[in-house]
């Protein structure tokens, strides 16, 4: 999969893409992130991103063409499956949403600033729009980084023991059962017992209970 992010601030990816499985999925060469610096493709002297918005009011709106020119380069190269932007009043990000999208080969992200994208990109660029949650970041970084993480995981070869992401909460719509390690008694803390029995299949059966106990208590409307 190779994704294209476009941002004002590439540094800020630095972090969460140069640790643990995402970037052990770059390394295998099973995930490709490219970050495009969108000032770099501002056509003014000052490299001039944003602009005051129409109407007045507060705060600066990102500009049409820099972001056109970026994402009209990235399509003479390839096609791209989709073309997202990062937005508080988009679709919420899930566990089904990220399942579908951890099947495409391009994607383009684009990260907004300020009070947002002029709306015209969003007309006629974006494909697709993808909130994290029903809170406002100031830039759409964080929950691109979110995205890709959630979708990078997914992919066939990312993580090392491959059930592993089948058993995460929100697949089958059920929460993640608990889980312990040792010591099996930490000052009287104890490890339920089934756990240390050795029993694989009632293992399993107490795990899908506690999972269903569990979703039922903290998230019924999955159920
Ligand atoms: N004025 C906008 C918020 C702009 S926040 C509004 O009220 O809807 C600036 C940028 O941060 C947005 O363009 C978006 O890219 C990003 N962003 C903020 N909150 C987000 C969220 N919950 N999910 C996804 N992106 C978000």
């Amino acid at each position: 999969m190779r994704i294209d992010i476009l941002t004002i601030f590439p540094q800020m990816f630095s972090g969460p893409f140069s640790h643990s499985i995402v970037k052990r999925a770059m390394d295998k060469g099973l995930a490709e992130i490219h970050l495009h610096d969108i000032r770099d493709y501002a056509t003014d002297k000052h490299r001039r991103v944003d602009d005051y918005p129409f109407g007045g009011g507060a705060g600066m709106v990102m500009l049409i063409e820099p972001i056109e020119r970026c994402i009209d380069a990235l399509r003479a190269e390839r096609q791209y499956d989709e073309v997202i932007y990062m937005s508080p009043d988009g679709l919420l990000l899930d566990q089904p949403f990220a399942n579908t999208i951890s099947t495409k080969k391009n994607l383009i992200i684009l990260c907004g600033h300020y009070k947002g994208v002029d709306e015209r990109i969003r007309e006629h660029l974006i494909t697709m729009e993808i909130s994290v949650g029903n809170y406002v970041l100031s830039g759409g970084e964080l929950p691109a980084a979110m995205l890709c993480d959630a979708v990078i995981r997914l992919i066939p070869g990312v993580l090392g023991d491959e059930t592993s992401a089948l058993s995460d909460s929100f697949q089958d719509n059920l929460l993640s059962p608990p889980v312990y390690t040792r010591p099996a008694d930490y000052k009287g803390w104890k490890v339920p017992d089934i756990l240390l029995s050795g029993h694989d299949r009632k293992i399993a059966e107490w795990r899908h209970e506690q999972a269903v106990e569990r979703t039922k208590k903290r998230r019924p409307e999955l159920l």
